[in-house]
């Protein structure tokens, strides 16, 4: 990558829904499909933070069963496929799969932990090294970045060590100005440096000129006051003409969370090629056309030919002519700065 031009990222979850989980079809191998011709179109390589939980829970479930081993087995070539491509396997961490069951031929998630400090410091530690484990054994090399369910990443005590002795040194879980007040699954980035990356050791929500961390955040922005009544007229009227390739459906957020949406109190998003935040792209590219780092996320789960279309035109706005996996940035970003970043 030029270093003169835009640093670009584009990232993606690699999981299936939280609610019901979907086929790893319509989740996985057909967004895949889409967003690795895209990636080739642009000579560029795509960050993928896969549920590494997922896979081990399939594991589980493939010992005894045999419809479980055949599901197993594909995604395991998938994600090796993805990595044989150029791409980038990094740490996703949903702790929930520890508690999921499959039941009736479906995974069941209720009643299972969604957040890492529901558990204790030493099953912190063995989840963290055996699902670090499980996408070194399928992409050839231990991941070196680290996206929290959710972004779910405090509190970082918790993780700290076994991500610094993992040799994980780059966290990308923060949101800019986001705050998610939810009783299973908030956070809170209202109070983060005003930086485009920056280096910490206590938190990835300061900064630290001599920490061992690089917190590359994902792009935020300001949804317009009515997005999220659009939203819910959508689901109320069942208008919803949402064409992702994802054939689950998503966790619920609790009340409290819905109404300070609503009431235009938690308007910051990701910058995202989901199919319901991508028009939001071109808006943004707008705004902001000075930026030195850009990082656009996703799930394939929620992606859709507009999606791509939305990307193709955002890219040409800003003046970026590919995009390169994160760690490849972080390595440009210490280069550029040396340990001082
Ligand atoms: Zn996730």
């Amino acid at each position: 990558m030029d270093s003169a031009l835009p640093k670009f990222i584009l990232s993606q979850d690699y999981e299936l829904f939280f609610h019901k989980s979907g086929s790893i079809e319509k989740c996985l191998f057909e967004p895949c499909t889409a967003l690795l011709n895209f990636a080739d179109r642009h000579d560029s390589k795509i960050t993928f933070f896969v549920d590494a939980g997922m896979l081990r829970c399939m594991e589980r479930h493939a010992r005894l069963e045999h419809s479980a081993r055949r599901v197993l087995d594909r995604v395991r070539k998938h994600v090796t496929s993805l990595a044989d491509a150029g791409h980038e396997i990094a740490l996703h961490v949903h702790p929930h799969w520890e508690d999921t069951q499959w039941l009736d031929n479906d995974w069941q998630f209720a009643g299972t932990r969604y957040k890492i400090d529901m558990f204790s410091l030493e099953e912190t530690d063995r989840i963290f090294r055996d699902y670090a484990a499980c996408l070194a054994e399928l992409s050839g090399c231990m991941p070196t970045a680290y996206r929290a369910g959710g972004f779910c990443v405090e509190p970082f005590d918790q993780i700290r060590a076994v991500l610094s002795d993992l040799g994980i040194f780059i966290d990308s879980s923060v949101l800019p100005g986001a705050l998610l007040r939810d009783p299973e699954k908030g956070f809170d980035f209202r109070h983060v440096p005003n930086r485009e990356s920056w280096t910490f050791q206590d938190s990835p929500t300061s900064h630290e000129v001599d920490g061992e961390f690089l917190e590359i955040p994902i792009s935020a922005q300001r949804m317009p006051f009515f997005y999220y009544w659009e939203r819910a007229l959508d689901r109320v009227g069942a208008s919803n003409i949402s064409t992702h390739f994802g054939d689950g459906s998503s966790k619920r957020i609790g009340r409290a969370e819905i109404a300070r949406r609503l009431l235009g109190l938690s308007r910051v998003a990701e910058l995202s090629i989901d199919d319901a935040k991508a028009e939001h792209l071109l808006r943004f590219a707008n705004l902001h056309s000075d930026r030195q780092l850009w990082q656009v996320m996703g799930h394939p789960k929620l992606l859709s030919r507009r999606s791509l279309q939305t990307l193709d035109q955002f890219m040409e706005r800003v003046g970026l002519r590919r995009f390169d996996t994160i760690t490849a940035v972080a390595g440009e970003i210490r280069a550029d700065h040396g340990a001082t970043v």
